[in-house]
């Protein structure tokens, strides 16, 4: 039994035989190979775009906060309004504390 297999490549149609790359433009020719490479592609792809993203918006809760959808705008809002609070809290303890230690 033969075991040659013809394959046509997706890319310019050209049959090819025994080959996992199409010899006349070097596609892959076997699927499930060239699936795995459209997936590390796409991984790749979206590691990217998150890095990109996360370099253009740099704090979460101002992105919220300049959301055109209105209920994201408000966690943003509160998110904000909760991290001031918190950092005022921080930094007037603190003072309290270096206040105590002084007097
Ligand atoms: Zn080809």
């Amino acid at each position: 039994m033969a075991n040659k297999s013809m394959i046509k490549c997706a890319n310019c149609g050209l049959f090819n035989t025994d080959t996992k790359i199409c010899t006349n433009c070097n596609t892959l020719l076997n699927p499930r190979e060239k699936e795995l490479t459209l997936k590390k592609e796409a991984v790749k792809k979206a590691e990217i775009a998150k890095v990109i993203y996360d370099k253009e918006n740099p704090n979460f809760a101002e992105r919220l906060k300049q959301h055109p959808f209105f209920l994201y705008k408000i966690i943003g809002w509160i998110l904000y309004s909760a991290f001031m609070t918190i950092s005022i809290i921080g930094s007037g303890l603190a003072w309290f504390i270096a206040m105590i230690a002084a007097g």
